[in-house]
């Protein structure tokens, strides 16, 4: 447990002592931050462009606070002047949560700099790593986040069903001084440190999943070989091939270069193509999954995944042949 957490802090680039795998997939992570942090009446700025900034919005109203939110285009980063104007408007605002590497889109939003504007006005920062976590830059400590979730399967290419987290000295305080007990007893951090806090007292909380946490200990350990930016290089190189392939399949990607994820690559379905049909061959003919498109973007779009050692060569020239031959 403890080689965990400091594979943990590394891949964080953290030295949060309250960093750990929750029991539980990327959504129980995103839980265990707002249960903890979000106390009835509380306001907190949500930023959302995508499918997973919705799931925050809800979880802060469920959480009873009051979501704040700061909309910006599926497909477009988060507008910093939305967000600093939200800041002025609204007082007593006590955290700005967002998504680092919206997975719905492809989009890939300025984290140190939402962060460092958050901090201005003296609020807790939030942010879902889920798909940012071993496939783009991340940095918890220097960036200033007060508390993040990531997920197992995505690019840290584990099982599911862990979701990595950190929590910062600052984020730990405001634990300490809720007025209103944390309402999931599962989640309520408080408990789960006495389990994976340092050393040998560990306090039972509930029965961890030893199997899962090995694998996730392996593929920390992978992470940790290969080394941070190495590891975010060959995901920027695996997407650029990748990019060329489609490009001269006709295909065009949706999300601009500047702020386009490597792990997640929307490009824009040709006139006249069938979503479905072309998906289903070929998942059915080349045992190749790709995703659709989410909400408004549902039959305009596909996803691929260049996840972890899912991002190599191999699989972008499989993709690509395999597409062109479908299309064609
Ligand atoms: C996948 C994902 C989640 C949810 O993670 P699960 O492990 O499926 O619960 C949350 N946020 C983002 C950005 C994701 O990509």
């Amino acid at each position: 447990m403890d080689e965990v957490k400091q594979l943990l802090q590394y891949a964080f680039q953290t030295n949060n002592a309250l960093t750990m795998p929750i029991s539980a997939p990327g959504s129980a992570g995103m839980e265990s931050v707002f249960v903890n942090l979000v106390e009835p009446g509380d306001k907190v700025i949500v930023c959302q462009n995508g499918v997973f900034g919705g799931r925050m919005q809800q979880n802060v109203q469920r959480c009873g606070g009051q979501a704040i939110m700061v909309q910006d285009e599926w497909g477009k980063p988060i507008d910093l002047n939305k967000l600093r104007e939200a800041l002025q408007a609204n007082s007593d605002v006590k955290a700005v949560a967002f998504v680092h590497a919206e997975t719905s889109t492809g989009v890939l939003n300025d984290a140190k700099a939402l962060c460092q504007l958050a901090k201005e006005f003296d609020c807790l920062t939030i942010v879902d790593a889920v798909t940012s976590l071993g496939g783009s830059e991340l940095k918890v400590d220097d960036w200033q986040i007060d508390a993040i979730y990531s997920g197992t399967q995505k690019c840290l290419s584990c099982v599911p069903g862990l979701s990595p987290v950190s929590f910062s000295e600052l984020a730990i305080a405001v634990i300490k001084q809720r007025k209103h007990p944390v309402q999931s007893w599962f989640l309520d951090m408080d408990l789960v440190m006495g389990y994976w806090g340092k050393g040998a007292k560990r306090a039972y909380h509930h029965t961890a999943p030893v199997n899962s946490i090995y694998a996730l200990h392996e593929s920390l350990l992978i992470l940790q070989q290969e080394e941070l930016q190495p590891t975010h290089a060959r995901h920027l190189k695996n997407h650029l091939s990748l990019k060329a392939g489609l490009e001269k399949l006709g295909l065009e990607f949706v999300v601009d270069q500047d702020y386009r994820l490597p792990q997640l690559n929307m490009v824009r379905i040709p006139e006249g193509v069938d979503d479905a049909d072309v998906r289903n061959r070929l998942l059915g003919e080349f045992n190749l999954e790709i995703g659709a498109g989410l909400g408004a973007l549902a039959g305009k779009v596909w996803r691929i995944g260049l996840m972890g050692c899912g991002s190599s060569q191999k699989n972008v020239d499989y993709c690509v042949a395999s597409l062109n031959t479908v299309l064609n």
